[in-house]
């Protein structure tokens, strides 16, 4: 029987909130989805596969304190490792600074315009 991330009294595992402090155990009240928190002071993505192997791009990342999607990364040791393709990690990267290339771009046709204009 899981135990609350708050006062750790036991919960029931289908609990949507804890019993005894009320904290939410399920995300936004839904049974099927379970909201990992991170215990004091610590983040989810320190400890999570999809930080480690570079491949979430949820902008909470990573500092996220709640999260549905955690995965422990000690938890998936005895299967193979996940080894993201040069694509994938080129679409993380690319979704990731996606203000800054086009802040760049746009700098770089104003430059171009300015002196092309002379
Ligand atoms: S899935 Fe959640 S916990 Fe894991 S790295 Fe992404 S934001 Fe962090
Ligand atoms: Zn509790």
């Amino acid at each position: 029987m899981p135990s609350c991330p708050r006062c750790h009294q036991q919960v029931d595992a289908q609990a949507i909130a804890c019993p005894f402090c009320h904290t939410e155990l399920k995300a936004h009240g839904h049974p099927g989805i379970t909201l990992h928190r991170a215990i004091q002071e610590g983040y989810l993505c320190d400890t999570c596969t999809y930080h480690a192997d570079d491949t979430c791009n949820f902008p909470q990342r990573p500092f996220a304190k709640e999260c549905t999607l955690y995965l422990n990364v000690n938890r998936v040791s005895n299967s193979k490792p996940y080894k993201p393709t040069f694509n994938t990690t080129l679409q993380g990267w690319l979704q990731r600074n996606a203000t800054w290339i086009v802040l760049g771009l746009l700098i770089a046709v104003s430059l171009f315009l300015a002196i092309s204009g002379r």
